[in-house]
């Protein structure tokens, strides 16, 4: 039986090995070589923090920044039904929350600051 952890479409190492093959352990996190080839040396831990990082960037350029040509009315569309989603979001947020925890501070004191605009001053903090 074939071994159930051979992931073929896994980067390998790739390094030559003294018995003449290539070598099959995976590169370390962002680094293209293994612990035993390299990839735990200062050096290839810097590079591999590096590609880590590009890699994220792209990713985030990828979700957030990537310009479309997109119909204006298509794209209008698109924002609302985005935004609607986040309303939703934030609407279940804030059930999930306890009543007790939308307040705090004291209730009764009346909050007066000389620097706050007078429609300020006379306000009360909330009960
Ligand atoms: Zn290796």
């Amino acid at each position: 039986m074939s071994n159930p952890n051979h992931r073929p479409d896994l980067p390998r190492c790739g390094a030559h090995t003294r018995a003449g093959g290539t070598c099959a352990n995976p590169p370390m996190t962002g680094a293209t070589r293994c612990r035993m080839h390299g990839g735990a040396s200062p050096r290839s831990k810097a590079k591999a923090k590096e590609r880590i990082q590009d890699a994220e960037a792209r990713h985030a350029v990828e979700i957030f920044a990537a310009r479309r040509d997109i119909e204006p009315g298509a794209a209008l569309l698109e924002l609302v039904q985005w935004t609607a989603g986040e309303v939703d979001y934030c609407r279940q947020q804030a059930r999930a929350l306890d009543e007790d925890d939308l307040t705090w501070g004291r209730g009764s004191r009346k909050v007066v600051t000389t620097a706050a605009p007078q429609w300020r001053r006379n306000r009360t903090s909330p009960t």
